[in-house]
């Protein structure tokens, strides 16, 4: 053993599978069961990459530790023991992996592993690029099966190298394992009262317009609830006032979650890819349908003439109500991810309405009632003064939406999507989902 402290960054990823374990619940035990030979230095991170990915278990997370110890040796073999044994191995989509950064390699993979993290909230990465990158760089990693999990941890090193980007906090609250499995406990008027008490320095604890708890996961993990919000004591003040079964352990993340980072601005629609997020201008094309199961469909124009499906689907609740109300002519910004060339929308910025009419018989200039139709092609007569018109009448109709900015309620918010309480000097004004 050496007598310099070594600080030490780890990265972890894809240890969970549908059934059970958390990639966060396994960073936050190996967090405390190593607190006796490594002092955690800064605050964990838990980083969303690309939402689209399709081997995600749910909400595509990867974490990392930041530790400092006499003996690194003893907190790497640990790590890579927990994980060994915790992980969901059976599961054929686990696929986990595990990247050790010593201080002795800060500097020189920095640069590298902050690109990459961010390409990887962006981009559709490969095992491979990862594999590749962790050995050029001379990383110590473990992949586990086929190593899937590297792309995610190397990510969370890079987060954590360089912590330079926009970010909000989780606090998690886990349950003793005993539970793990059975119905969540949280009493639901204590949610409501922790969202009353501190929204809008948490967010997304509950949805009001829709009456529902947002921040209790129904699966089979150990995750009890999550608290989210702007800083550290704004989300440890909303969890006081949760009542519920006992909480085993507790670990605040410092997230990437509620930041837009994974959306692209693009000028057309040429520019756009399958499993990539943008923030896309046009105009809106057809009048939006509602299809089988529920999704408000409508068809977006760049100024290109090329066209996009946008949707809300099915889950975003009264957000279709809005997409309803959009007409073709409409001038919108969409967010949100495309995949089977559809636009998963997560806001919308209405920056202009077209004009709307309600198309009548003409009125009668004598007498001043309503015309009649005079049969097909004939135009209209009036009955009582016998005058007659060709033209029918357009009379304007007062919009039911306004331009604004518009996002989805919080029970169909997307981990990465930014919150509307979030921007700050807007032009429009902005309609928070609630
Ligand atoms: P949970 O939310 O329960 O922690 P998860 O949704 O994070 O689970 P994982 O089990 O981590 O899902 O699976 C996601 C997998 O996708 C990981 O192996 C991760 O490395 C990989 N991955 C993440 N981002 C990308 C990307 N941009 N390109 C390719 N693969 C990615």
């Amino acid at each position: 053993m050496s007598d310099k402290r070594t600080r030490l960054i780890i990265g972890l990823d894809d240890t969970d599978s549908r059934e059970g374990m958390c990639t966060t619940y396994l960073c936050a035990l190996i967090r405390d069961e190593i607190s006796s030979f490594a002092d955690t230095i800064a605050e964990p991170i838990l980083v969303r990459l690309n939402p689209t990915i399709p081997y995600k278990t749910r909400g595509n997370a990867s974490v990392a530790l930041f530790v400092e110890c006499d003996d690194p040796e003893r907190v790497m073999d640990h790590v890579t023991e927990k994980v060994a044994s915790m992980a969901c191995l059976d599961n054929e989509n686990t696929n986990p992996g595990i990247v050790f950064i010593t201080d002795d390699r800060f500097e020189a993979v920095r640069d590298e592993l902050s690109g990459f993290f961010r390409r990887a909230v962006k981009e559709v990465l490969t095992i491979y690029e990862a594999k590749e990158l962790a050995s050029v760089l001379g990383l110590r990693f473990e992949a586990f099966k086929n190593g899937r999990g590297l792309i995610g941890a190397l990510s969370a090193c890079g987060a954590m190298l360089n912590p330079d980007w926009d970010h909000t906090y989780e606090y998690l609250a886990y349950r003793e394992k005993d539970a793990w499995g059975t119905p969540r406990s949280v009493d639901e008027a204590s949610l409501f009262e922790a969202d009353r008490q501190t929204y809008p320095d948490t967010w997304d604890t509950v949805d009001l317009a829709n009456n529902m708890v947002v921040c209790v996961p129904h699966a089979g993990d150990p995750v009890l609830y999550g608290i989210r919000g702007k800083d550290r004591s704004s989300v440890e003040n909303a969890a006081s006032f949760v009542v519920s079964e006992p909480v085993e352990r507790v670990c605040i993340y410092r997230t990437d979650q509620g930041t837009d980072m994974h959306l692209i601005p693009v000028s057309g629609i040429g520019d756009i890819k399958e499993m990539h997020s943008y923030i896309l201008e046009g105009e809106v094309g057809s009048v939006p349908k509602t299809i089988r199961g529920g999704h408000t469909i409508f068809s977006l124009k760049d100024d290109q003439g090329q066209t996009i499906d946008c949707a809300a689907f099915e889950p975003t609740k009264n957000f279709r109500e809005l997409i309803r109300e959009l007409i073709p002519g409409d001038r919108v910004v969409v967010y949100g991810s495309v995949t089977e060339r559809t636009v998963n929308i997560e806001k919308i910025k209405v920056l202009e309405l077209a004009k709307k009419y309600e198309v009548s018989n003409p009125a009668c200039p004598s007498c001043g009632k309503r015309m009649k139709s005079a049969g097909a092609g004939q135009g209209y007569r009036c009955r009582k003064c016998g005058t007659s018109s060709m033209e029918t009448e357009r009379s304007e109709l007062k919009r039911a939406i306004g331009v604004g900015f518009y996002e989805v309620p919080p029970c169909a918010r997307r981990h990465l999507a930014k919150q509307l309480i979030r921007f700050e000097n807007e032009d429009l004004p902005v309609f928070p989902g609630r």
